[in-house]
């Protein structure tokens, strides 16, 4: 099939010092040529730029002065012909400019065209193109460093062997099926089968146990800070916040503006929850009722709770700890610069071998091993960023935990002593599975959906 000729603006929307108007497609060439004035861009090298004018050729206007690079099929993104035209930032000469282009032929790319082509054309499988969206949506360098690397096609090599090993054990079955006369054949069979899935199974595993580190990675530690008012919840927020620079992101459809604030952790990203009512209203419990509150620090990977060193436990804080306790918490004993008050061997009792940290954070002191056992919790310390087999996508992880149940429902018929071709369903299905991480039996339909969520112009 042959596609048409796709344009969009690659840079970001407002001002910058260069705005880009990438084109790919047939006839990508042809069109820029049309509007571009300085030589016959159909005459050029492959990989080369070129100086010249953009000028309307119906008004003879002069647009702008350009750079324009071209790239002829296949050694391209894309594998199409790419033109770039770089132009002065401004946003309405770069609109200007995809106008003229669109206007001469080009169509509007969707979001994610021009890496979904890359696809379909067969230069990236699937991981690696939601690696590209990865990259673009990374908030810290680890996270950056897993994209880059599944792009390297880290990701889709691993599976790709799995793949294999399983394909391997359904040709032993096959072999079987053909040869029934042979009675040793079936055991033997019966035994690589369960070797087999048993060694793929544990991969997977060690691929899960990764994907929650690149989940982290990708979304940030979500973190709750709670304590009742005056123990130094804001006082530590800006601890935080002032010590790692911020990030502050709004969160759009959401009921009421939740604003996000990211810290950068030893190259892991916390993301404070709500941390505008934390510095609004002071207290989570009162503010949302018990249940509500249970409900909301649930979905908190991590809660810190601080309690005030210079005040006997309260009832309130009694209530705080009973809610949290079963979750990932640390707890905060802040304002150890005054006199100690807190019997701590009260709240030692309430809880369950949480860590307890002390701080004063009016003489910031403390944050540093706070963020040391923060590290440690949620990385034993320390990141494996060289593991190159690193999930961080939702999808990723939805397939692999299908693979790793029709794995299981094999190994199950094995010890049922169940025919051996139904083993082989379970275990085809487990490699189909796979194949869809990487785009080999991935539909239409999710294939499009996937590639909608990138940016325009990527
Ligand atoms: P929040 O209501 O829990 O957010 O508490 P704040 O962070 O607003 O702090 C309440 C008060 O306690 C402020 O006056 C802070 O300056 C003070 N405070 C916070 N941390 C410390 C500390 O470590 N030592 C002392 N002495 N005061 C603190």
């Amino acid at each position: 099939m042959e596609l048409d000729t796709i344009s969009a603006i690659s840079t970001p929307v407002g001002e910058g010092a260069i705005g880009i108007v990438r084109l790919s497609g047939k006839e990508a060439l042809k069109i820029t040529n049309q509007i571009f004035s300085g030589k016959d861009l159909t005459e050029v090298d492959s990989h080369t730029i070129h100086y010249g004018k953009i000028i309307d050729p119906d008004s003879h206007e002069m647009i702008e002065e350009v750079m324009v690079t071209v790239m002829r099929a296949p050694k391209t993104f894309t594998r199409e012909d790419v033109v770039e035209i770089n132009c002065h930032g401004g946003l309405a000469s770069v609109n200007r400019l995809l106008e003229l282009v669109l206007q001469f032929g080009a169509r509007l790319a969707e979001p994610g065209e021009f890496t979904k082509r890359a696809f379909l054309n067969g230069r990236i499988d699937l991981s690696q193109a939601e690696a590209v969206m990865d990259l673009i949506r990374a908030k810290t360098d680890r996270a950056m460093d897993v994209a880059v690397k599944q792009l390297d096609g880290k990701l889709s090599k691993l599976i790709k062997e799995l793949r294999q090993e399983l394909i391997e054990t359904v040709a032993h079955v096959e072999v079987n099926i053909d040869y029934p006369e042979y009675d040793d054949v079936e055991e033997m069979t019966k035994g690589v089968l369960l070797e087999k899935t048993t060694e793929v199974h544990h991969e997977i595993d060690r691929l899960l146990e990764m994907a929650k580190q690149g989940k982290i990675l990708r979304e940030g530690i979500s973190t709750a800070i709670i304590g009742r008012p005056n123990v130094g919840k804001s006082s530590l927020l800006n601890a935080l916040v002032q010590e790692n620079k911020a990030i502050v992101t709004d969160i759009p459809g959401t009921t009421r503006d939740v604003i996000e604030e990211y810290v950068n952790i030893r190259g892991v990203p916390l993301r404070l929850i709500d941390t505008a009512g934390i510095r609004e209203t002071d207290d989570l419990v009162e503010q949302l009722g018990v249940e509500r509150s249970r409900k909301a620090l649930k979905e908190a990977d991590l809660v810190l709770l601080v309690l005030n060193n210079n005040e006997p436990l309260s009832d309130q804080d009694r209530q705080l700890l009973e809610l949290v306790v079963d979750l990932e918490l640390i707890i905060l004993v802040n304002k150890t610069d005054l006199p100690t008050e807190l019997d701590l061997s009260e709240v030692h009792q309430l809880i369950n071998n949480h860590p307890i940290i002390s701080t004063s954070l009016i003489e910031d002191k403390g944050i540093d091993d706070l963020e040391d056992e923060i590290a440690r919790i949620f990385f034993d310390g320390q990141l494996e960023a060289n593991d190159l087999s690193y999930i961080s996508n939702v999808r990723h992880i939805n397939l692999l935990q299908q693979a790793q149940r029709a794995l299981v429902e094999a190994q199950d018929a094995i010890d049922a002593d169940m025919p051996l071709d139904l083993v082989q369903i379970d275990v085809t299905r487990a490699w189909q599975i796979l194949g869809e991480i990487i785009g080999d039996t991935a539909q239409d339909s999710l294939i499009d959906q996937l590639f909608s969520q990138f940016c325009l112009g990527k």
